[in-house]
């Protein structure tokens, strides 16, 4: 009979990161630019304080374990309050993504059922045009203090949460319970067919934020100053609410200010070293910077995610600014962290431009995470660098099941057992680094071959003229699809299609350059800052290519 370890089995609780920071990192900031515009700064004793207090609050409600508890609201410290207020008293924190068209909002809060709503002020019409669409929500909690409370709303027993924070003593103890307790839940995006919630655990959250905060990693430590610019409502701000906890680093919220000048600001004002987004924030705050010909004084590293980090604005942060830019992958159904792009000792020696192409690609898994690529039968295909297959993945904080959906999402691989299919086409190198070359409903199948829709699209990054672009399929007669880039001009930019069908020559092979070039005022992105190309495929349905 195999010898049982015999140490303690201390449930991996949520509530146990922030006592971690409050009773190490007492002192540390977190400051917040609030709705209102002005700066807020307290510490992680007063957060861990104020969220024992949010605790107490939500138990008046006669809420029951595993209730949900949902959020509409930017970053800041009372949204990181009830993250912990909510999880750490068994409650489930349900954080909805503002930016969804209205009646998704309410088609998510009713599948999870929420019971309560709490919202920041600027989201205060939307909810008023929602309450009667969400009968299961009996508390609605507006985040903010008396003084700005509405005079007038259609919300019943409107709720002020400065109030509800202030009646308590915070004489509460956090309760010790099952580690694979429900602690948040966070719905897809949905852009085919409903979205689905990943419902994470007390065990895989913090699990999340221990590897994910490691060197090669995030590579979080109490020196840093980290201010996620990723949502909170985006995958619990890729899990940095818990890692900072962990490592009782000083953050910074930048609410609903977003803009290159805002942001900008905060960094050097708050003196950020660390920061988290998808490529499209990175572009405003570029320009603002490259504009004004500013440069940043604290700003060290940056991960870009979420979509493809395009290799003209790694170049640029390194470069131009001295930021190291760590590409990473993931998704909402991995807490969202799979791999992070970090160099080896070994690729160290290499020459900067073979290390650069390296840190193109998505990168290593963090231990935690195990992938493969397969091929459409379900073999694994080998890691050569060149094998494109259908990633797949398995690990702690991968989901199983999706809320209330009783099939399974989970696929077999031959002899390896049951793993999660992540929708992306993808290689593998020897040394374990993996380069997404698409979605797989985005891939440009032309004539039976694969044109990568992110090479095209960082070819054209790489543009000057260029602000943004993105390459579709569009029908043709005889390849079934051919390549379509739809491109935004940089202002007061000429730019021509011949001029930017030239810039490929040379850059791709010849077959896969596109066919067209359209330009617009504009790209449609989806409610997490990425490319929508389904509205855009639409957009270009019955566009004709030349020839
Ligand atoms: P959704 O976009 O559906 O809301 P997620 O935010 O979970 O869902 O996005 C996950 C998807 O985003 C991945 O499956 C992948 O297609 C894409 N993605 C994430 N990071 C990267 C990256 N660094 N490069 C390319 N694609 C990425």
């Amino acid at each position: 009979m195999a010898l049982m370890g015999q140490m303690m089995a201390m449930p991996l609780l949520i509530s146990s990161l922030i006592q971690h920071a409050a009773r190490h990192s007492g002192d540390t900031e977190i400051v917040s630019k609030r709705v209102e515009g002005d700066l807020h700064r307290y510490t992680w004793r007063d957060a861990e304080l104020r969220s024992r207090k949010v605790a107490q609050a939500l138990a008046r409600f006669g809420l029951e374990a595993g209730d949900r508890v949902a959020t509409l609201a930017w970053n800041g410290y009372r949204h990181l309050e009830i993250y912990y207020g909510a999880s750490g008293s068994q409650l489930v924190c349900h954080t909805i993504n503002p930016r969804l068209f209205p009646e998704q909002v309410a088609w998510i809060a009713n599948d999870a059922q929420d019971k309560v709503l709490c919202f920041d002020a600027s989201f205060l019409p939307l909810v008023e045009k929602l309450v009667s669409h969400m009968p299961g929500i009996k508390h609605y909690v507006l985040m903010t203090d008396r003084a700005h409370m509405p005079a007038q709303t259609s919300i019943p027993g409107l709720l002020c949460y400065e109030e509800l924070v202030e009646a308590e003593d915070g004489q509460y103890v956090w309760p010790s319970f099952d580690e694979n307790t429900a602690s948040s839940i966070c719905y897809t995006s949905g852009t085919t067919g409903h979205p689905k919630g990943a419902v994470y655990s007390h065990r895989s959250s913090v699990l999340h934020a221990y590897g994910s905060a490691l060197p090669d990693a995030m590579d979080c430590s109490s020196k840093d100053v980290v201010l996620p610019v990723v949502p909170m409502f985006h995958v619990n701000a890729w899990g940095l609410p818990y890692s900072a906890a962990i490592v009782g680093c000083k953050l910074v919220f930048p609410g609903p200010h977003l803009d290159g000048k805002s942001l900008y600001e905060l960094f050097e004002n708050e003196g950020v070293t660390f920061s988290a987004g998808v490529p499209t924030v990175w572009l405003g705050l570029l320009n603002y910077v490259g504009q004004n010909k500013l440069k940043f004084s604290t700003f060290k590293r940056t991960v870009i995610g979420g979509s493809a980090c395009p290799p003209a604005m790694l170049r640029t942060l390194m470069d131009d600014y001295g930021v190291e830019v760590i590409h990473a992958w993931g998704m909402t159904e991995l807490s969202p962290l799979g791999t992070l792009s970090k160099l080896t000792a070994k690729q160290l020696e290499l020459p900067v431009e073979e290390q650069r192409r390296i840190l193109e690609k998505q990168g290593k898994v963090i231990y935690g995470i195990d992938m493969a690529v397969i091929d459409d039968e379900g073999k694994p295909l080998p890691w050569d660098g060149a094998s494109a297959g259908n990633l797949v993945v398995r690990g702690s904080w991968v989901i199983d099941s999706y809320f209330q959906q009783p099939a399974s999402p989970l696929v077999e691989v031959a002899g390896m057992g049951t793993w999660f299919p992540t929708g992306d086409v993808a290689t593998i190198d020897a040394d374990g680094f993996m380069q997404i070359t698409d979605r797989s409903k985005d891939v440009i199948k032309s004539g039976g071959e694969w044109i990568s829709s992110i090479d095209l699209e960082n070819i054209a990054m790489a543009h000057p003229g260029v602000h943004e672009a993105a390459a579709i399929s569009c029908a043709h007669p005889k390849w079934d699809e051919r390549p379509l880039l739809v491109v935004v001009r940089k202002p007061g930019v000429e730019l021509t299609r011949e001029e930017m069908l030239a810039f490929y020559e040379g850059r791709i092979a010849k077959w896969q350059i596109p066919d067209d070039v359209v330009f617009v005022d504009e790209i449609p992105h989806t409610a997490t800052g990425k490319i929508q190309k389904l509205k855009l495929r639409e957009q270009f349905k019955s566009h004709r290519l030349p020839g």
